[in-house]
């Protein structure tokens, strides 16, 4: 299937690809480089990292979007509510999500305290019961 590549326009042929192989590889070279670099210096933000990379925002943004990087710029970095983890999308961490989806509570969970005035409901429904 021939298709026009998403970057430079160039025709090429692929399946699945949306990019032509040499942009492709060059994309794959860029992450690689905006990868390495906030794995070094995570406390960059965006900015620092495309300036540093020489890696266009808009393409680093990108990368920020897909999920695949391990560190993000700081100014991109949301934080799990469950654990504050630093993440890339969503609202909790993989693995708060993983113990919300498995049933089980996240470890530190509130002293419940229902018990009490639960067992007075109940002798009272008794008592009124008896009565009768
Ligand atoms: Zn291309
Ligand atoms: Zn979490």
């Amino acid at each position: 299937m021939l298709k026009n590549c998403d970057n430079c326009g160039k025709v090429f042929s692929h399946p699945n690809h949306k990019l032509c192989p040499t942009c492709s590889r060059e994309r794959k070279e860029e992450f690689e480089r905006v990868r390495i670099y906030l794995h070094e210096n995570k406390q960059a933000t965006l900015l620092e990292t495309a300036e540093s990379t020489g890696v266009a925002i808009k393409r680093v943004e990108e990368f920020v979007a897909e999920g695949r990087l391990s560190v993000l710029p700081r100014d991109r970095m949301r934080q799990c509510r469950i654990c504050g983890a630093g993440i890339g999308e969503g609202q909790v961490c993989r693995g708060c999500q993983q113990q919300l989806s498995g049933g089980k509570p996240p470890a530190a969970k509130p002293a419940r305290d229902e018990s009490k005035s639960g067992r007075i409901h109940i002798l009272d429904a008794r008592r009124e019961r008896t009565r009768d």
